[in-house]
């Protein structure tokens, strides 16, 4: 029998991935405030409902893709009594932990079940279907996701209870940064002194300094084809969305008094780039920030 699916946020991410669920031959009720992405999603294949409510009406599992806490706190808190008995909610956003678990336990409390799934791989992973979801809640719940988020990425990982999911997707993003801003900084180092950028990324290709943001989304242009930087740091992920969740690691390390010095640095780095008025562009174009104007 068909499943049916609700999609709430089809924004840059969850309207691609709404549609590779239609793909994978689920029933998906979309709803988003936008009316422009819900026709769009409702053009090829998926039905647009009129609500959020309209949209979980005698759904299976609802997925929400959304800016923040707030907007999954407060559809959740909307929703929940017209979800139907048996139901896998799954928020994809990326958002604060304790939102996370502020939602897994009122929709506990409602007999619904519940996982935080926040992706890695942007909006590239989602249109082609190859995102990574890093899960947080119980196993009998992370087994149930399975056949939905499997039709949304490629690798499924189990980070632990509700709200692990937004915990390990911070501290991955926060490394990201740190070697990002590292890996410019160390290349600007030898231009500067004379080196080819691109000699300069093999020698620490085969050394100690290899890192993947050097061999896979090197930041100097024309290092690598094909990556954001060769292409005046345009698509990929944005300096906007790395400040955000440089935002959520800092709230996070405050609460659990746990120091984060490197993160701290890369975060200020990135505020202040995009205050710069770098927020749309990749956030490899850090490295114009160390590069002499
Ligand atoms: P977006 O702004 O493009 O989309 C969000 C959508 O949610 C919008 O269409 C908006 O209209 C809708 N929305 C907001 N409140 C709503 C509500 N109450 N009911 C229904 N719809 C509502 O954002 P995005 O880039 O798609 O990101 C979504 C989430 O995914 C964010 O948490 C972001 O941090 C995370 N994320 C984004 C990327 C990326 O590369 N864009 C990568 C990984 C994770």
């Amino acid at each position: 029998m068909t499943q049916t699916v609700a999609f709430i946020g089809l924004g840059n991410m969850g309207g691609p991935m709404a549609l590779n669920l239609v793909k994978a031959g689920f029933r998906v009720q979309a709803f988003d405030l936008n009316q422009t992405v819900l026709q769009q999603v409702a053009s090829e294949g998926a039905i647009a409902a009129s609500s959020a409510l309209d949209a979980v009406s005698g759904a299976d599992f609802v997925v929400s893709m959304l800016p923040a806490g707030k907007h999954v706190v407060g559809l959740y808190t909307d929703v929940k009594t017209a979800l139907k008995p048996g139901v896998l909610v799954m928020d994809c956003s990326t958002i604060d932990a304790q939102s996370a678990r502020t939602v897994g336990a009122l929709l506990t409390q409602s007999g619904i079940d519940f996982v935080d799934a926040p992706v890695s791989g942007g909006v590239g992973g989602a249109k082609a279907g190859t995102l990574t979801f890093i899960v947080g809640g119980s196993s009998d719940n992370f087994a149930k996701a399975q056949p939905v988020l499997s039709a949304m990425g490629k690798n499924l990982f189990h980070a632990g209870d509700v709200g692990a999911g937004q915990i390990a997707k911070i501290c991955n993003n926060m490394l990201l940064s740190i070697l990002m801003v590292g890996t410019s900084e160390a290349l600007q180092l030898g231009i500067d002194n004379g080196l080819d950028p691109k000699v300069l990324s093999e020698i620490m290709l085969k050394s100690s300094g290899r890192n993947w943001t050097l061999e896979l989304y090197n930041p100097c242009p024309d290092v690598l084809p094909n990556v954001p930087s060769s292409n005046n740091y345009q698509g990929g992920f944005m300096v906007d969305l790395m400040a955000k969740d440089l935002g959520l690691a800092s709230d996070c390390a405050q609460q659990s008094q746990s120091s984060t010095p490197m993160g701290a640095l890369a975060r200020n780095l990135y505020v202040q780039h995009q205050r710069q008025g770098n927020g749309k562009l990749d956030f490899s174009s850090i490295f114009n920030f160390f590069k002499k104007k």
